[in-house]
Parts: structure tokens; C-alpha cells; sequence
């Protein structure tokens, strides 16, 4: 076979050292997997670099270590027999060549020393497992035993083993797959998509923060919707998101039809990815609907109907994030207030817009405005080129409304203009439901724009209030 060599990715200093390291220690190494498959596709540079010796990847990582100047702190993960130290801000880790076998129950592997294809073996795709020689003989000497380099050409996703026993020993490998395909527009060879579909039970035994971190690296790609139509097609997402394939479907009954909401739903993934990197709002997008299912009704009298789903489709989001291990701190509140009010801007677009609404719409979505409102944008899927214009025109309106209904009257952080101590202290009152309704009622009033939000308007208002209420000034 022809040998290629790619000398010119091996510029890093920290290659000729471990080539040096490598050397002293008579082993051999290689640079392996992302850092050689994104160089090869010119994409942008990853950070982190793996290095294969074979032989001890920590006696090799301690080596290179004392021949750097600053002899960086060698980290060892004596359970997986590697050990990571970080150059000139880039992580590299160091693992010995390995050979892998699988139980059933696990994909925590039975590990033993082995050469170079024993490890490009246990590899999850051909393009993962292009090595580059750092031995100074053959330096930059390209190592593809699966022809990964015409895979990467023809974007081609493919096990190196038969992908039955690949999926099989390790089902995040399934995941991982539909994100490579996602992330770099590759396609996935035919034979490897009929086996995630086989062993698609399998995903079972993976940890849901595992599985999230893939679904983060899809919903932050380009195009989500490419990876989340394969996960639908493989029957993964029916295990592990069954709220969204609740969503597809089109029901019929006397003639009328709903939407597709899965289908509807990931057209507004991509709408959003468009404008926005926030990955929490890219979850808004995908969640939005989907307390659809569980809400949808059919009458004879308005055809079919989905009351309340914001409302229930905020909780599922709570439910949901609980599922599948992620944080339940200020990220899934806000996935689950944007999911709660993500009809309410559509509603403000489609009738006269009073500056009462907007107030109410800046007063509950508060600093999340402006996200709420890149979601409705992105949440407009119409065909017909009349109305997509005129909704997009209307949301326009809105957001300007929003500018100057906020320069007027500063309800985005909300602060009550008089204090619960200070209606205690007028009325000599202790703490009781009276105070409450004054400041309920001062609320109110801003909001619908009977008084300003000032301190002077408040409290002639509250004092009227108060009177109604039988509550008199103490001196
Ligand atoms: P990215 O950083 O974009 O995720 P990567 O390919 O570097 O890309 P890593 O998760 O850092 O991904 O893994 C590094 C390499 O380790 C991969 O290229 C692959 O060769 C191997 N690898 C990682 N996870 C698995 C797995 N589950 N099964 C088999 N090989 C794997």
C-alpha cells in the first residue's frame, strides 16, 4: 500500500517531545482519532490531542512530562491506564495501546495490553481511528487499516468492526454516531444504520449524562434536525425522549387534521439555530410543544385543540430533565419558563397590540424577553408567503413596542414601587393578607397603565386602595 505521510500536522512542539519521550522509553507512539480526523478535514482545530504508545501511556505522559520546561503536572487515571497533561492550553492524553473485550451488561470493558491495531480495532468509526506515527523513523506516516481516509473523502460514517458487535459492546457508540453524522454532514453507511436500529435497546444501559452530552453536541450543530431525524429513524429518541415521538403523527377526525408537531418541532430547532448559539434555547425550541400530546382534543365545534399545553409542557420539561440527569438549576427553569410562554407573543402578533400586554409579556418573561422572542420567531413554520411575511412583520412590531414600553415604564426587573414594610409601617398593620392585596393591586394598575410606575403614583393609588380596604394612616 502506498504510504502518506502528513509530517506538516506535527508542527506542535509537543509532538517531537513525545516522539523523544517515546524514543528514550523505546516504544512506539501515535497521534490517534479527533485530532487527526478534524486536521485531514481541515475543520477547525479541537483542543484536546490523544497519543496511543505502544506500551505504558503513563510512563510515556511522565516522560514527556520532565522533558517539557515547565514539567507540567502529570494527571493519572490509574483505573483506564491513561494520564492527561495539559501544553500551552491543550489538553493531551496519553493511553497505552489496549485491547477491549465487552459483557453485556457493561460498557465498561475488560481492558489488556495490545499493538496498535488492537486499539484501532476497539475504535468506534474508520475516521476515528487514523493514527499518525510520531516514531522519528517513519514520523507523520499515516496508520489506516480500515481505509478511514476514503471514508473521510466520500463522508462515509462506518464501524471498524461488524457494527452489530460496535454498538453492541459499547451503545453510546449508536449516539456518537448520529452526533458525527450531524456535526460534519457525513452520512451513515447503510449497514451501521440497520444495527443502531437493531441494538437501539441497548442505549439502556447508558447514563443519561452521557447520552445529554450528545444531544448538546447535536443541538449545537449547524442543522439539529439532521441528528435528531436519524435518532427518530433508529428508534433511539422513542427511548429516550418518548415526549417528543409523541409529537409525530397526523390525526384525522371528520375531515380535519392537526400539524405534524415532531416534524413542526424540529423545523424550529434549525429556525433557532440560525440565531442563536445559546444551547439552553436551542432545548426551548425542541421542548416547546411538547405538552401537545398530552393535551390534544378533538370537538366537533373548534377541531382540534391543545389547551394548556405551554402550562403542562413547562412541567414535563422538569420531568424530563430529572429522566435523563441534568442540571435543575437556573438552565432548566429557564428552558421551562420559555416553554411556558411560548405561545404568548404569537397571541400579541396576531391582534391590535395595547402596551398593557406588552408590559404584562416584559413583566413575566423579564430579562428572558428577548430569547422568548427569538423562539416565537423561529417557531413560525408557515408555507404560505403571505402569512410568514406577516407574522415576521407583526413580531417586528412587537419588538419595538417591547423598546419603548420598557424605556417608559422599566417593568423588566420589577421591583414593587412600595414595600411590604413600608404599608405595615403606614397602617400600623403586622404582616397579613391586607398587604398582599395592595401590593397585588399596585402591580396591577402599573401593568394595565393606570398609574406610572413611579413611587408618588403608587402610593396615592395605595392609599385610595387602602381606604376601600377600611385601613387607616397611623401619625
Ligand atoms: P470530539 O472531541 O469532537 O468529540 P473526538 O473524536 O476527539 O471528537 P473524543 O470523545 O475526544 O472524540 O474521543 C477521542 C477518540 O477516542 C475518538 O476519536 C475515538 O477514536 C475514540 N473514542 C472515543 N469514544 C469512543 C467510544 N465510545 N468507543 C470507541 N472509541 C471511542
Amino acid at each position: 500500500m502506498k504510504k502518506t505521510t502528513h509530517k506538516e500536522a506535527l508542527d506542535n512542539k509537543i509532538f517531537k517531545i513525545t516522539s523523544q519521550a517515546a524514543t528514550q522509553l523505546n516504544v512506539k507512539s501515535y497521534v490517534i482519532g479527533g485530532f487527526v480526523r478534524d486536521f485531514l478535514l481541515q475543520r477547525d482545530f479541537k483542543k484536546d490531542i490523544d497519543i496511543v504508545a505502544v506500551g505504558s501511556g503513563i510512563a510515556l505522559a511522565q516522560e514527556v512530562s520532565s522533558l517539557l520546561p515547565n514539567k507540567p503536572k502529570v494527571q493519572v487515571f490509574k483505573t483506564y491506564g491513561t494520564a492527561m497533561l495539559c501544553f500551552e492550553g491543550i489538553d493531551i492524553e496519553f493511553v497505552g495501546a489496549r485491547k477491549e473485550s465487552y459483557s453485556t451488561d457493561s460498557r465498561n470493558p475488560v481492558v489488556e495490553t495490545g499493538t496498535l491495531e488492537d486499539d484501532q480495532n476497539r475504535r468506534d468509526f474508520t475516521i476515528n481511528a487514523l493514527a499518525l506515527s510520531l516514531d522519528e523513523a517513519d514520523y507523520g506516516t499515516l496508520v489506516d487499516p480500515f481505509n478511514g481516509i476514503e471514508d473521510l473523502k466520500n463522508k462515509i460514517i462506518r464501524t471498524p468492526l461488524d457494527p452489530d458487535i460496535t454498538y453492541s459492546d459499547d451503545p453510546l457508540r449508536m449516539m456518537r454516531a448520529i452526533r458525527f453524522a450531524t456535526q460534519l454532514g457525513f452520512t451513515i453507511e447503510a449497514e451501521s444504520l440497520t444495527a443502531i436500529g437493531r441494538n437501539k435497546e441497548r442505549i439502556k444501559i447508558i447514563t443519561g449524562e452521557r447520552i445529554v452530552d450528545e444531544l448538546n453536541k447535536i443541538l449545537s450543530a449547524a442543522v439539529p434536525s439532521v441528528g435528531f431525524k436519524l435518532l427518530h429513524q433508529t428508534g433511539l429518541l422513542h427511548i429516550i425522549m418518548p415526549e417528543l415521538t409523541n409529537l409525530q403523527g397526523v390525526e384525522e377526525v371528520e375531515g380535519q387534521t392537526h400539524k405534524d408537531n415532531f416534524f413542526h418541532t424540529l423545523e424550529v430547532v434549525d429556525n433557532i439555530a440560525q440565531n442563536t448559539d445559546d444551547v439552553w434555547l436551542r432545548w426551548a425550541a425542541l421542548l416547546h410543544d411538547i405538552g401537545k400530546a398530552p393535551t390534544k382534543k378533538f370537538s366537533k365545534k373548534v377541531g382540534w385543540t391543545f389547551h394548556g399545553h405551554e402550562f403542562v409542557g413547562g412541567k414535563m420539561v422538569k420531568k424530563l430533565f430529572e429522566r435523563l440527569h441534568m442540571p435543575l438549576n437556573h438552565k432548566m427553569k429557564f428552558v421551562s419558563k420559555m416553554v411556558m410562554l411560548s405561545s404568548r407573543p404569537i397571541v400579541l402578533a396576531q391582534d391590535i397590540i395595547t402596551d398593557s400586554a406588552v408590559r404584562r409579556l416584559v413583566f413575566d418573561a423579564g430579562e428572558d424577553v428577548e430569547s422568548l422572542m427569538t423562539l416565537c420567531e423561529a417557531d413560525i413554520t408557515t408555507k404560505n408567503p403571505n402569512k410568514f411575511k406577516k407574522y415576521h412583520n407583526n413580531f417586528k412590531i412587537v419588538r419595538q413596542k417591547i423598546v419603548e414600553v420598557e424605556e417608559r415604564d422599566h417593568v423588566r426587573n420589577f421591583q414593587p414601587p412600595i414595600s411590604g414594610e413600608e404599608i405595615m409601617a403606614t397602617f400600623n398593620i403586622k404582616p397579613s393578607k391586607e398587604i398582599g392585596i395592595l401590593k397585588e393591586a399596585i402591580k396591577e394598575a402599573i401593568l394595565e397603565g393606570e398609574i406610572p410606575n413611579e413611587y408618588q403614583a403608587a402610593h396615592d393609588y395605595m392609599m385610595e386602595r387602602a381606604k376601600k380596604l377600611g385601613l387607616v394612616v397611623v401619625d
